[in-house]
């Protein structure tokens, strides 16, 4: 849920004084840059530190309003996280296995969605576009050379 075209300063550089497992938390989030669930952060942080389910959330969450991680529903709706690096707009086409994801976006769907916000007169409308498949690699498929 990347879906905003204000660009903000970069928010690692924002960032108020942070606690260890924020630190080790956003250690973590730059070493894989696929989307996962709290759930799944919690598991890969507590081999590591010391850290519940409940703060892994709470972080994940501060984080999401910093902008520094970015978020996507996975096809269930569960709330996906992973680092945010630039403030465009685009959508993502996600690995429902692996959480890889590929950013695209749609020219005819920006412009649609402007067509249809004036025609109505409608402000500040938004919209989103999500695709899932699985990626090669969790399709088993050889790499091409
Ligand atoms: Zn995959
Ligand atoms: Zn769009």
């Amino acid at each position: 849920m990347s879906y905003q075209d204000r660009r903000s300063p970069d928010p690692l550089r924002r960032r108020r004084r942070t606690t260890p497992r924020q630190r080790a938390l956003l250690e973590l989030l730059k070493r894989d840059n696929h989307f996962r669930s709290a759930q799944q952060w919690h598991a890969e942080l507590r081999t590591t530190v010391g850290v519940g389910l409940t703060s892994v959330y709470r972080i994940l969450h501060q984080f999401a309003e910093q902008h520094v991680v970015e978020t996507q529903r996975a096809e269930d709706g569960e709330l996906l996280y992973r680092l945010r690096d630039t403030a465009e707009h685009y959508h993502n086409l996600l690995c429902r296995i692996c959480g890889r994801a590929e950013r695209f976006t749609l020219d005819a769907l920006e412009h649609h969605t402007e067509h249809v916000a004036r025609q109505y007169r409608y402000a500040d409308v938004n919209h989103h576009l999500d695709l899932y498949g699985t990626c090669p690699d969790c399709a088993g498929v050889a790499q091409q050379e």
